[in-house]
């Protein structure tokens, strides 16, 4: 399809919107009665009201890429980035060999891993893969399944796009026309200014989500199911979410501005988690080769 042809289209959907919008002021039940339109042409507006009405899967993955980007950037002015080499990496190799088994190995220019220098017990993940964990939440766990289990519940709020669930639906039409209309394709930086401007109340609504009210609990429990599948089909222990859910139990401080406020409380996810394991026996072994780099990387911490 031309571009042309494609501008066409959105503006005329556009269009649609807004006459839509007036008939349905009067109701078209109402405009039904007063014999303004037949009953079929009813149907047919709400019909296509419908068929107009954009979800966050209508995003492209340039922009949920430039959208998580920005609530990244939010990220960044609330906590600072850790300086350890060693342990960056390490979390980069871990995360990015999760990432790569999960449902959506691939996203636009791909996942990012950062460690945020904080005691909270924190982990925040943007649209797109940029995924932070603070050392506060890595220090509840003692090795490299346990990190495991923490990077494959964040990888998997970035795989089921929770992030960009968190938008209104109500601005999601909107935004996405107005991307259009301006243009997808980002050339410079005063194209990603505009286009994040586009985005600013998507970006609103996905960082006052993530960092003041948090998922909905249904959220967490997918991402807690996703992680025991994805650790499963890893090869890591699935117990290991257990084990960092207990440390978090006795860590978590009511009222802290962390996971205590946005996740659900760890016994809770305990149960949900142990019912989703099933019958997988606990692990006994300790794999020494996994053990020694993740004391290795993570010695700082
Ligand atoms: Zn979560």
């Amino acid at each position: 399809m031309k571009p042309r042809v494609f501008l066409g289209l959105v503006v005329s959907a556009g269009l649609l919107v807004t006459a839509c919008s007036s008939i349905s002021q009067i109701g078209t039940s109402v405009a039904v009665a007063t014999g303004q339109i037949s009953p079929g042409q009813a149907a047919a507006i709400n019909q296509s009201a419908q068929a107009v009405q954009q979800s966050f899967q209508d995003f492209t993955p340039e922009q949920e890429y430039y959208i998580g980007r920005s609530v990244a950037a939010v990220i960044l002015t609330k906590y600072r980035p850790y300086d350890d080499p060693a342990a960056t990496r390490y979390i980069n190799l871990l995360g990015q060999s999760l990432a790569m088994a999960s449902d959506r190995p691939e996203t636009f220019r791909g996942y990012h891993f950062l460690i945020l220098d904080s005691d909270d017990i924190n982990a925040l993940s943007a649209p797109g893969g940029f995924v932070f964990v603070t050392r506060g939440l890595l220090r509840c766990a003692k090795s490299e399944d346990q990190v495991a289990a923490i990077l494959c519940h964040e990888i998997t709020h970035v795989v089921l796009k929770h992030g960009l669930q968190a938008i209104k639906k109500s601005r999601i039409t909107a935004a996405l026309t107005n991307a259009a209309l301006t243009g997808v394709e980002v050339a410079g930086p005063s194209d990603v200014a505009q286009l994040t401007a586009t985005f600013s109340d998507s970006i609103n609504d996905i960082t006052s989500t993530m960092i003041n009210s948090g998922y909905s609990r249904e959220f967490e429990v997918q991402a807690d199911r996703g992680a025991v599948d994805l650790m499963k089909r890893v090869g890591y222990d699935p117990w290991a979410l257990v084990d960092v859910l207990e440390v978090m139990k006795l860590r978590l401080k009511p009222g802290g501005n962390d996971f205590a406020k946005t996740h659900p409380d760890p016994a809770f996810r305990i149960e949900v988690v142990e019912k989703e394991i099933g019958s997988a026996q606990r692990s006994t072994t300790v794999n020494p080769e996994r053990q020694a780099r993740y004391e290795a990387a993570m010695a700082g911490i």
